[in-house]
């Protein structure tokens, strides 16, 4: 069958899912042949790109943000904007829209199960309960769901506690918001909150009261390390400890041998890595906008925003504020409270849920994503042997090949993909 009368289904139209369809496309399928599936209005949002702020930035700069490998500065140049900027984050998925054009079928449904027939064909079935056969899927269904910490286990839902602050709601008019987490979700939220009246603040909490780390104001060049310099946790702790001050150019070298970075580490590796060394990681590989930090330091310094570290163990509703109490006795009160730490690997959608239970796959490495063979982009069964024709990327193969999430790792992803199909 050639690739033109092929017929593919993606299930989930955030960024992966989009520039699938647009890897898709260049590889020769009709624009009429796939179908995504995708509940929100719009595609190319998902999570991240679905915030009409334009406070709310990217954290990567435009010159590496085109959908399309071959074209570096495609974004750059829809944007008008310098290789080296960070852009409205908004913009992002008109982008990916604009770039997409009309021809595939989105249908605003959630696929609910899938199942390989026997003429090598997959069958979906969507929440109406309809099915329909395909050639191919992709799955595409991003990052879990919100992570919920500790001292908030089995305490009754409040609406004074906002657990998922993209959930696709605004944020409630207050005037102290309490944050817990204090990275990337946390700058968009205290950035959202203080932009709506002077008189606003925020106070932020975490383990280590770290931010996130800055960009530098202009290019730098990475570190060309070669896989054998970071094979091992204790190779790449040297790695590190030798660049130094030059951490960035350090972390951004390591970027095209990740994947196999993180593939040669052994499973107590990884896990080590995770627990001792990933707060600082995170902290430096996603870094913020220039201005952007310089508009947090000077909220900080004009006391509207206030970062502490602390273990928080209690999380108490009462007169209408919410009162944190930190380990060292000290307890905050504020209008509201925002957990900004992040998503869980733990995928809830409904198909996750029924792949799983059907033990057509499993979870991928140290409970992160789905099973998933990177090199060829197929799902795995429990039994390490391939699903044939259904293929996943993104955040689902963080387990596999941890950083997963950003644009330049999923359209090489996508482009992958399109290219074995
Ligand atoms: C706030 C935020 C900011 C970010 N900023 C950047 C940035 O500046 N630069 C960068 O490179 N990366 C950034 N990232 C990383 C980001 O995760 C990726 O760039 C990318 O958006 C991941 O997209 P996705 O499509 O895989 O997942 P998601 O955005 O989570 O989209 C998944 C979609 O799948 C749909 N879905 C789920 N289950 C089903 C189902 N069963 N059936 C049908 N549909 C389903 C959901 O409705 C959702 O729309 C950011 C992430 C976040 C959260």
């Amino acid at each position: 069958m050639s690739n033109s009368s092929k017929k593919v289904l993606i299930v989930g139209g955030g960024a992966s899912g989009t520039i699938t369809a647009i890897a898709l496309i260049r590889a020769g399928v009709l624009p009429e042949n796939i179908v995504i599936a995708e509940p929100r209005e719009l595609l190319g949002e998902g999570l991240a790109y679905q915030t009409r702020d334009e406070l709310h930035r990217l954290n990567v700069p435009s010159g590496r943000l085109s959908a399309v490998e071959e074209l570096p500065d495609d974004f750059a140049l829809w944007a008008d904007a310098p290789s080296y900027s960070f852009m409205e984050r908004r913009m992002y998925s008109t982008y990916l829209r604009e770039h997409l054009g009309n021809g595939v079928r989105h249908l605003r449904e959630i696929v609910t199960d899938l199942e390989p027939s026997s003429s090598g064909k997959v069958l979906a079935t969507f929440e109406d309960h309809s099915k329909e056969e395909f050639d191919a899927v992709v799955l595409a269904m991003g990052l879990g769901k919100a992570r919920v910490p500790n001292f908030l286990h089995g305490a009754p839902d409040s609406p004074l506690i906002i657990k998922d602050v993209w959930d696709g709601n605004p944020l409630p008019e207050a005037r102290t918001l309490l944050c817990f987490g204090t990275g990337l979700t946390f700058i968009d939220v205290a950035l959202t909150h203080l932009a709506r009246n002077p008189q606003n603040r925020v106070i932020a909490i975490s383990g280590s009261g770290n931010l996130p780390e800055r960009h530098e104001r202009s290019q730098i060049s990475p570190f060309t390390p070669t896989l054998s310099d970071v094979n091992s946790l204790e190779k790449l702790r040297r790695y590190f400890a030798e660049a130094g001050e030059s951490w960035r150019e350090a972390v951004d070298g390591l970027r095209p041998i990740m994947e196999s970075m993180w593939r040669s580490f052994s499973s107590e590796e990884r896990e080590e890595f995770l627990r001792t060394d990933g707060s600082v990681w995170f902290r430096r590989r996603h870094r913020i906008a220039p201005d952007v930090a310089d508009r947090v330091d000077a909220e900080i310094a004009a006391g509207r925003i206030t970062v502490m570290s602390g273990k928080v163990v209690e999380a108490l509703v009462s007169q209408n504020q919410v009162h944190l109490t930190l380990e060292d006795g000290h307890t905050h009160v504020g209008d509201y409270l925002a957990l900004c730490i992040g998503r869980d690997y733990e995928l809830s959608d409904p198909l996750t849920l029924n792949l799983l239970k059907g033990g057509k796959t499993s979870r991928g490495p140290l409970g992160m994503g789905l099973h998933v063979d990177v090199s060829t982009g197929l799902l795995l069964k429990p039994d390490g042997t391939s699903l044939s024709n259904i293929f996943a990327l993104g955040p689902l193969r963080s387990g596999e090949a941890f950083e997963s999430t950003a644009i330049p790792e999923i359209r090489k992803q996508a482009f992958s993909i399109a290219k074995s199909l």
